[in-house]
């Protein structure tokens, strides 16, 4: 089985072999921690999660980089407002980037490299480029030059003649002397009050585009797997990355480029700088629970097409979630019994369910297309446990089969969450008393109970798959 991804620069699908056999590196665009990421970052940062998860099933060893932007110019203005250093305006929004990830069950990445804890290799990086001539001083601050780099817009698409300063939120369009106005900086000199790095470029910070650059190459190596972000990081942010480090190191950068598409709110990209964007506890805090909104962002919409967010797909979402949990618990209280009269049907559908399954998953990791194959086989399954029972090894095959499955949708662990698994005891204990009043029909029990677990900011729901809870 092959592995096939789509690559923005050859805009078309690539098998994915990495350069060193048998370990696939993997660079992703982590958040700019200048306030709390939204969950438009998370459609981004999950599909990511999916591919590493995929990854991780295909190769035997994956190593996956997320930097964290802990340095840009919004951060030394609130850091300077705040007249904190850079570490304590950055720490509390760390924090909560990880706190988000953990709530929507990412896999952790093997490093998050600190942009502020790289200055060294920046720098170096820089002065590589001034003796290869691709970089000049000007003022104090040092810009890439663009018309050094013959491959320039290759990855957008955008012919460099064709652009110009300001085309993009992201192009820089300071104020300093450039050769070129196309040209970026790479290091931004300061005065002597600001924030900054005393180093051999003088008194400055590094450019943004600089950080991911030499991060990537520094914990992965001159020419990588696999590289990730946004689709508005494909101008210039990679754009930027490939010109400065292929003119540095004269090696392919990356192998394949790969790069999701918008979460849009009322047809809008989401983003800070317009002002339409929710968070993760905000989006909790309407009710929606962890396990549907990570089953939105991962599986409801292929990673290439804009995903439109609503109370329609969270809905969709989270009776996709129940399926899938009430499923698994059929499948936990099967009583196997000798003989498995339901055996042949349901190991056919376990087949179809995974054959399905990998398929679309290699076919440019269409998660909505392999959960479709698998919903298809649930159904047949249910019909066939319906009429008959099964042997103890289709039991296990059927674990197996949502182990597999829910190992690159991860959704188990968080519904386990949400039904109990970070509750105290007391609470527990309380749910507990709950059900069994409502298993002796004794509602005026369960109300009171209700209203106690209410009085402590935890909301109870009864549903078919029983009492459901959330902190309101
Ligand atoms: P930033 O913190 O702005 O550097 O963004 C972190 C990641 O989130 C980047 O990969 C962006 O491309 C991505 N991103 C930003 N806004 C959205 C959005 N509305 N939908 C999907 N991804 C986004
Ligand atoms: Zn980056």
């Amino acid at each position: 089985m092959t592995l096939r991804l789509h690559d923005t620069l050859t805009r078309s699908l690539v098998e994915v072999e990495p350069l060193e056999a048998g370990h696939l590196r993997l660079y992703t665009c982590g958040p700019t921690v200048w306030n709390r990421v939204h969950i438009g970052n998370f459609r981004t940062f999950i599909f990511e999660d999916v591919l590493r998860r995929w990854l991780d099933h295909h190769f035997e060893k994956v190593t996956h980089v997320m930097n964290l932007t802990d340095v840009d110019d919004r951060i030394l203005r609130n850091a300077k407002e705040h007249g904190v250093s850079l570490e304590e305006e950055t720490a509390q929004w760390i924090a909560a980037f990880f706190e988000d990830r953990d709530t929507l069950g990412l896999r952790p990445a093997h490093h998050y490299p600190r942009a502020t804890e790289y200055i060294g290799p920046m720098v170096e990086l820089i002065e590589r480029l001034q003796d290869a001539g691709a970089a000049y001083d000007s003022d104090g601050s040092v810009y890439f030059r663009i018309s050094a780099f013959p491959g320039y817009g290759r990855l957008s698409g955008f012919s460099a003649s064709s652009l110009v300063a300001g085309a993009s939120g992201r192009v820089d369009a300071d104020s300093y002397d450039k050769e070129d106005a196309r040209d970026f900086a790479l290091w931004k000199a300061v005065g002597p009050d600001d924030i900054g790095w005393d180093t051999k470029l003088g008194r400055g910070h590094p450019g943004w585009h600089i950080e991911c650059s030499a991060m990537s190459m520094t914990l992965l190596g001159e020419s990588l797997d696999i590289h990730c972000g946004g689709v508005d990081n494909i101008f210039p942010h990679h754009e930027n990355e490939i010109a400065q480090s292929e003119a540095a190191t004269r090696q392919p950068f990356v192998r394949v480029w790969c790069h999701s598409e918008h979460l849009r709110i009322l047809g809008e990209k989401m983003a800070k700088s317009l002002n339409n964007f929710m968070t993760v506890p905000e989006v909790m805090a309407g009710g929606a629970r962890p396990s549907a909104v990570r089953y939105m962002l991962a599986a409801s919409t292929h990673y290439r097409k804009p995903l439109n967010y609503s109370d329609e797909p969270l809905a969709a979402a989270t009776e996709a979630v129940d399926r899938l949990a009430a499923f698994r618990d059929r499948v936990n209280e099967l009583r196997a019994a000798d003989g498995g009269g339901a055996d042949e049907d349901v190991l056919t559908a376990i087949r179809h369910a995974r054959n399905g399954f990998d398929e679309a998953m290699d076919d440019d990791l269409n998660l909505p297309e392999a959960m479709g194959a698998v919903f298809a086989s649930l159904r047949d399954i249910n019909r066939a446990l319906d009429a008959n029972a099964v042997s103890a090894e289709a039991q296990r095959a059927l674990r197996a089969l949502l182990d597999e499955v829910d190992d690159v949708l991860g959704v188990f662990p968080l519904v386990d969450r949400e039904r109990g698994g970070d509750l105290s005891e007391e609470e527990r204990g309380l749910l507990g008393a709950r059900q069994e009043a409502r298993n002796a029909k004794d509602w005026a029990q369960a109300d009171s109970i209700r209203e106690q677990l209410a009085r402590r900011g935890i909301a109870v729901e009864d549903t078919a798959e029983g009492q459901r809870w959330r902190r309101a």
